[in-house]
């Protein structure tokens, strides 16, 4: 039977919506201006990450005893919820600082915990996560990217591939192949330095969508770090990696929520000026059911993806499940609401004057990246099937 508490993880408590009325009024005097102008220029957003640091929401999720704010998975949930809402490519700093830093934060060593989860919060360096590679997208554990040991260090040599904010991010977890023989078991996790010898950058990919967040190849010639950069014990990086992925799909279900709640907003209001027919077209019966449809389709998308923020914070052994269902619902939800915002401003919507194109095209990457959502399905279906 459901107890009284099980039912509150269904309402956001009232510090969890000031945290959301603040994000979102920093988000909309510092970020918003910027949004357009990031996108048509493919630029960093540097105004977004000032506003995040200046306030400690660029990585929020760090534990206070690194000097982070501790705060719980639905809190960082409502940050980058509340930022995509205004700028998809903005919301990338809070939600890749969490992505680079989970497996420090899971598996990693008191000693790396303290020095690299300390330096993301006291904003010396952002974090990315470096597992693609041009030959493994969804079957990650292909990769080729090698770790040899040697002494008291490891030389790392390969190519990661798609890495969301490299070469602006000081930090890199990097899965790399340890021992060959084991496939996913041969596989271990490292964190990398933008300026450790050896590291370079290849040009920013040219996107649909998230312009301002650049993606970029990372390669590795040669790179010689310390033994005890590992993250975790030898041959555990791939289980570090997906574990991640668990708690991380949950922001990208969040992005995706944030990206919906900017286009809902947006043509609720237009459809209440634009006049045809003599009235305003909020008056005809047919834009009233697509609004509450996407309305409808936002809510239940937020249900989903706070109640997996929840099993996120406690890492229940359900969030496999609900991480991946969460980030596949969400992302298609957002898909559909924000090619009907595009539907429902008519011709202006298919025009950079307004929002909705930039908006539709930032939705697109949430089905494709953290696994794209054939592969959620796969997640998903392997928890319902086994044992
Ligand atoms: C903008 C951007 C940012 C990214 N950021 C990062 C990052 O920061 N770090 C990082 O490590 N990676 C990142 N990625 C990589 C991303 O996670 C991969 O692109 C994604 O996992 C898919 O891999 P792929 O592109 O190689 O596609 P493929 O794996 O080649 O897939 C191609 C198609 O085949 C389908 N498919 C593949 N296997 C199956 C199957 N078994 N059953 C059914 N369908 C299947 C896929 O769903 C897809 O539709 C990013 C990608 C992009 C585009």
């Amino acid at each position: 039977m459901a107890s009284a508490a099980d039912f509150d993880l269904f309402r956001t408590s009232e510090e969890h919506e000031m945290l959301r009325d603040a994000v979102r009024s920093l988000a909309e005097a510092k970020i918003a201006p910027f949004a357009a102008e990031v996108d048509e220029q493919a630029r960093f957003p540097q105004e977004a990450r000032d506003a995040l640091e200046t306030n400690d929401l660029h990585a929020i999720h760090v534990p206070e005893a690194y000097d982070g704010s501790g705060a719980d998975a639905l809190s960082t949930v409502i940050v980058i919820e509340e930022v995509a809402r205004v700028c998809a490519s903005s919301s990338l700093i809070p939600a890749v600082n969490k992505l680079g830093s989970m497996p420090v934060q899971l598996s990693g060593s008191e000693e790396l915990k303290a020095k690299y989860l300390g330096a993301l919060a006291r904003k010396e360096g952002m974090f990315s996560y470096a597992l693609s590679e041009p030959e493994a997208g969804s079957d990650a554990a292909g990769m080729k990217t090698r770790a040899v040991r040697d002494g008291d260090f490891y030389v790392l040599n390969g190519v990661k591939r798609w890495i969301t904010n490299a070469g602006v991010s000081e930090f890199y977890t990097v899965m790399a192949v340890t021992d060959p023989e084991k496939r996913s078991k041969g596989i271990s996790a490292f964190v990398v330095e933008k300026g450790d010898e050896g590291v370079s950058f290849g040009a920013p990919e040219k996107k649909l969508g998230i312009k301002g967040s650049p993606t970029r190849e990372v390669y590795f010639d040669n790179v010689r770090i310390p033994a005890d950069r590992m993250i975790g014990a030898e041959g555990t990086g791939f289980a570090t990696a997906m574990k991640t992925l668990d708690h991380t799909r949950v922001t990208i279900a969040a992005q995706a929520l944030g990206i919906a709640q900017g286009a809902l907003d947006y043509a609720k209001g237009y459809v209440q000026e634009r006049k045809q027919f003599g009235k305003a077209i909020a008056e005809f019966q047919g834009i009233q059911f697509m609004l509450a449809d996407m309305a409808m389709k936002l809510e239940a998308a937020r249900q989903i993806t706070y109640a997996a923020a929840a099993r996120s914070e406690r890492s229940d052994p359900d969030l496999t499940f609900f991480g991946a269902a969460a980030k596949c619902y969400a992302s298609d939800a957002a898909m559909e609401i924000t090619t009907d915002a595009v539907q429902l401003l008519g011709g202006y919507g298919y025009t950079r004057d307004y929002p909705l194109e930039r908006m539709m095209r930032d939705a697109k990457i949430t089905q494709i990246y953290e696994g794209t959502n054939q592969v959620q399905r796969i997640v998903m279906a392997r928890q319902l099937l086994k044992g």
